[in-house]
């Protein structure tokens, strides 16, 4: 029987992430489980900084960005010893079981620590959509919202010149954020991980539109650690009728308060881990898939091939 349950969020943050803090105190506290709340991820399980969550512990946070408990990187906890000196400290604390609000290398601790006895639940927080195991990630809706704010903006200051604007979203290693802002913002093109990249081909769309289609102005997004987006401006002016401008969004992607697509989808996935603990599984974790919340072994979920995003770039295409 679970009585007291830890939670910690780890690795990037993401907005929706204390949302899910809540949903799992509260569902928790209401069947008797004590919480504590872990702070900067794995970090706190080795220095021990816990804190006793209680109802009003979590008021106030379902609207707020970032994640209350903090986050923190630990690449030591990889070793087989640190693992053992959090399992340590957790079961001094009386800490039964734990949910883990991260990515998939968060995912990788908490498995470990289920082979350690500790039934660990992971729950995917970030803006990237990366995590496998789920079609949406906890921060993604809410980071695409502040993007497409954002391009529109930029849009409208660049169809009254003839720029070109050149805009790098967050997504490492996937190009969700950067396929989907270029889909509600009608952009010209758009580069990702999954398109690939050929710097001439992209010159040279670019020549075609503004020279035999007279496009005043031309929108592209590009996923973060493809080039550099200076650079490819520079180029476009070089080598277009285009003036290039590259805007890189950062880490503003990363901030807001959730929105409430966001917040239901941590309130449900937190409601789960708990019954997942409840009924004495460890080793999994949560997702949406059809829109249905399941849940899935982690080792499962990491080998599975993400789902093919070849319909959204056949829209795309047609929609241009
Ligand atoms: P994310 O969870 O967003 O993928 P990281 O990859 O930085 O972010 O992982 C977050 C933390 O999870 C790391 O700092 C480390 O403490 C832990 N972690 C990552 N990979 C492993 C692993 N293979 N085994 C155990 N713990 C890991």
């Amino acid at each position: 029987m679970v009585r007291k349950i830890g939670i910690l969020t780890s690795g990037g943050d993401a907005p929706g992430m204390n949302a899910a803090i809540r949903a799992v105190t509260r569902t928790a506290l209401r069947n008797g489980i004590e919480v504590i709340g872990v702070h900067d991820g794995y970090r706190g399980l080795l220095e021990g900084t816990f804190e006793k969550l209680e109802r009003g512990s979590v008021s106030n946070i379902l609207d707020r960005g970032g994640t209350v408990l903090g986050s923190a990187r630990l690449p030591e906890f990889k070793e087989d010893e640190i693992q053992n000196a959090c399992v340590r400290n957790m079961s001094r604390e009386g800490i039964d079981a734990l949910v883990v609000v991260g990515g998939d290398g968060s995912y990788r601790g908490a498995l470990a620590l289920t082979k350690k006895g500790i039934n660990c639940i992971g729950l995917p927080g970030t803006i990237d959509n990366d995590i496998p195991g789920t079609d949406f990630t906890i921060g993604f809706e809410t980071a695409l919202n502040t993007c497409v704010e954002c391009v529109d903006k930029l849009r409208d200051t660049s169809s009254s010149h003839q720029r070109c604007a050149i805009v790098e979203v967050m997504g490492n290693h996937c190009g969700d954020l950067a396929l989907y802002t270029a889909i509600s913002c009608g952009a010209e093109m758009v580069i990702s991980p999954e398109t690939g990249y050929d710097e001439l081909e992209v010159l040279e769309r670019l020549r075609y539109l503004s020279e035999a289609v007279h496009k005043r102005h031309a929108l592209v997004i590009i996923s973060e650690k493809i080039t550099d987006v200076s650079a490819l401006a520079k180029k476009v002016s070089l080598n277009t009728s285009f003036s290039g401008r590259a805007t890189v969004l950062g880490h503003i992607q990363r901030g807001g308060s959730p929105v409430p697509r966001d917040r239901m989808l941590a309130s449900r996935m937190g409601e789960k881990a708990v019954d997942l603990l409840m009924e004495g599984i460890g080793g999994h974790c949560v997702g949406i898939i059809d829109n249905k919340i399941t849940s899935m072994p982690i080792e499962e979920a990491l080998e599975r091939p993400r789902s093919s995003r070849k319909r959204l770039y056949r829209l795309f295409d047609r929609l241009v």
